[in-house]
């Protein structure tokens, strides 16, 4: 079974758990407030992508909610595994043009429109 890292916005903690899926016809919104949705603070916690289940390992807790608070976004760096948090607006900047080029080589790439 795979498993996803959960994060908790309000406290910064991290969580592995398996990956939840959706139930027929329900929401992402409804899978949150369901039981089988794992909780901290009192608050449903964020699923995170692998990519940023290895970025999110970098911080510390007090890190994670400024990172939380500014969109999650990750870095890729060279080599496995290097994917770093994206904490200032620089660095941010550089996420969201990585991801841009990411989802333009993806189109390119695939010759059958599957969205
Ligand atoms: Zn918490």
């Amino acid at each position: 079974m795979s498993s996803r890292t959960f994060l908790c916005g309000k406290c910064g903690a991290l969580r592995r758990a398996s990956a939840i899926y959706r139930q027929h016809k329900e929401t992402l919104a409804q899978s949150q407030t369901s039981l089988r949705w794992p909780k901290h603070c009192g608050e449903a916690m964020q699923v995170l992508s692998y990519e940023q289940g290895v970025a999110a390992n970098k911080l510390n807790n007090q890190e994670r909610i400024g990172w939380a608070g500014k969109g999650l976004f990750i870095i890729q760096r060279c080599g496995k595994r290097k994917w770093v948090p994206a904490l200032n607006p620089r660095q941010i900047d550089e996420a969201k043009q990585q991801y841009a080029a990411f989802l333009n080589d993806r189109r390119q790439g695939s010759r059958t429109k599957i969205y």
